[in-house]
């Protein structure tokens, strides 16, 4: 950024105009509003500077410039058509260390004036830095279509309520509940019809029924695999309004970086203690940061329904009597296979797919192994990196041939991806020598073998078996 922006406050501050014409007369007009008071030099004034400046004490000194006029001026504005007069103009104030502007004259200001939009109290400055005015001039008007007259009179209502407000919930999110409520609802209807007395009512009852009124809502949101492109919007919009972030360990710094800079973010990953005690506090927590009024967003990786635990952390809210919503993510099989080039189902080789948890709470009976044998299927495994022999094993022993094609994907979106591709019975010892860690998803299908062709992203597989001929007939009919 090239130039700091900043609003002035020049009420009664004296400020010396010099030239009088058309474009010292724009100039004025805003000056005035702002409540300046003005001193022109020129030898002449256009009849639009001449009239007010009689009747609104705009003084007027009838010569052309002299270095000392700027003496004792808050701020010099150089409005005359002569360059050799600007000049000298920007000269003197520089000299005197007093801000200066040279209407259109980027090179001799020490500050430039933005385009606006005025709906007082509001104003949006718009600045492209002198570089493209015209594109300044777009946005301007399209700013200008955005914010129809009512928003000047929202301001000065909110203007008039907010020591009250202030006073009524002293808790800065609980505030910014109430104001979103005031903005988007009734009052701000209200307002805008002109009707500032039932707006008035409005406020008055909502404010009489205290903080706890204004209870917040909890949003469970699916952070996805770690790219954060690949957060859906309403993920993003979630991000941004949040008061309060519960993350877990998996959610990438990426997708971090996209929430709203001042949000309290809470790593809950990293409890001390059990599954169950780290549970507990999240719980707890939630509940305590809605009822003081925040907009909390509980972010985990993937989606939060998959082997996320969104289930019981709902249930624990609807108990506790809190509003709660849910953005889905994409959940790390999906992501995984995307990345790594394997189409989770194929018309000829999967026409259905499984996603399965490799972590049970008692042990990896609580899996049907003869279920996940049958043919023409994918299965998907989370959480199996540790556990790669075992389920080989289970598997095989269950039916499933042990030259059934087999992937890991190990950090998959991220920059560092890795991809093995092997079959059931040797891709336990590949991963091991590769030293694959969590977290890692392990593909098991016949679909598992096109990420040696169909892979795009990062880094090659890295692959022990040859990859399947071009135009592969149909291994498995039917
Ligand atoms: N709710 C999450 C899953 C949580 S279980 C989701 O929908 O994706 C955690 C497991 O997800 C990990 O052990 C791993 O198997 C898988 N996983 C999550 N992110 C991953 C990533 N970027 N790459 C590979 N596997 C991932």
């Amino acid at each position: 950024m090239r130039y700091f922006p900043a609003f002035l406050d020049l009420h009664a501050a004296p400020v010396l105009v010099v030239g009088g014409g058309e474009v010292a007369a724009r100039k004025l007009r805003l000056l005035r509003q702002a409540g300046a008071a003005i001193t022109v030099v020129a030898p002449r004034l256009v009849a639009e500077i001449a009239a007010p400046a009689e009747s609104a004490g705009v003084r007027w000194i009838a010569r052309r410039f002299e270095p000392a006029d700027v003496i004792g001026a808050r701020v010099v504005i150089g409005a005359t058509d002569d360059r050799v007069v600007n000049a000298a103009v920007a000269q003197a104030a520089r000299a005197a260390g007093i801000p200066v502007n040279v209407v259109d004259d980027a090179a001799l200001s020490t500050f430039i004036v933005p385009a606006i939009v005025d709906r007082s109290p509001l104003v949006v400055a718009i600045s492209s830095g002198g570089v493209a005015p015209m594109l300044a001039t777009r946005l301007r008007a399209r700013i200008e279509a955005l914010l129809d007259d009512s928003w000047g009179r929202l301001a000065l209502f909110a203007e008039r309520w907010r020591a009250r407000v202030r006073a009524a919930l002293t808790d800065l999110p609980v505030r910014r509940r109430l104001y979103d409520w005031l903005l988007d609802g009734p009052v701000a209807a209200a307002v805008r019809a002109g009707r500032e007395q039932v707006a008035d009512r409005l406020l008055e009852k909502r404010l009489a029924a205290g903080p706890e009124a204004t209870i917040g809502t909890i949003t469970l949101v699916g952070a996805g695999p770690g790219d954060p492109e690949l957060l859906t919007l309403r993920a993003l919009r979630a991000l941004q309004d949040a008061d309060v972030i519960l993350t877990d360990r998996l959610v990438s710094a990426g997708v971090l970086a996209r929430a709203r800079r001042d949000a309290e973010l809470i790593d809950v990953g990293k409890t001390p203690g059990g599954h169950g005690a780290r549970q507990e506090r999240i719980n707890r927590l939630l509940v305590e940061h809605a009822r003081r009024g925040r907009r909390v967003v509980r972010l985990k990786g993937g989606d939060p329904f998959v082997f996320g635990r969104g289930g019981e952390e709902l249930e624990y809210l609807r108990r506790n009597g809190i509003a709660y919503e849910v953005v889905p993510g994409i959940t790390a099989a999906l992501a995984c296979a995307a990345y790594a080039g394997i189409p989770l189902t194929h018309r000829e080789h999967a026409q259905g797919l499984r996603f399965v948890t490799a972590h049970c709470r008692e042990s990896m009976d609580c899996i049907d192994w003869r279920g996940l044998a049958r043919p023409g299927q994918t299965l998907a495994f989370y959480m199996g990196v540790a556990e790669l022999p075992v389920i080989r094993d289970r598997l095989t022993q269950a039916g499933l041939p042990p030259a059934t094609p087999a992937a890991l994907v190990e950090n998959g979106t991220h920059d560092e991806q890795r991809v093995l591709v092997s079959d059931l019975a040797t891709l336990p010892e590949m991963a091991r020598r590769h030293a694959m860690g969590p977290p890692a998803m392990l593909f098991v299908g016949e679909v598992a073998a096109l990420a040696t062709r169909l892979h795009w992203f990062g880094v090659a597989p890295i692959t022990e078996r040859p990859a399947p001929p071009e135009a592969a007939p149909a291994t498995r009919a039917a």
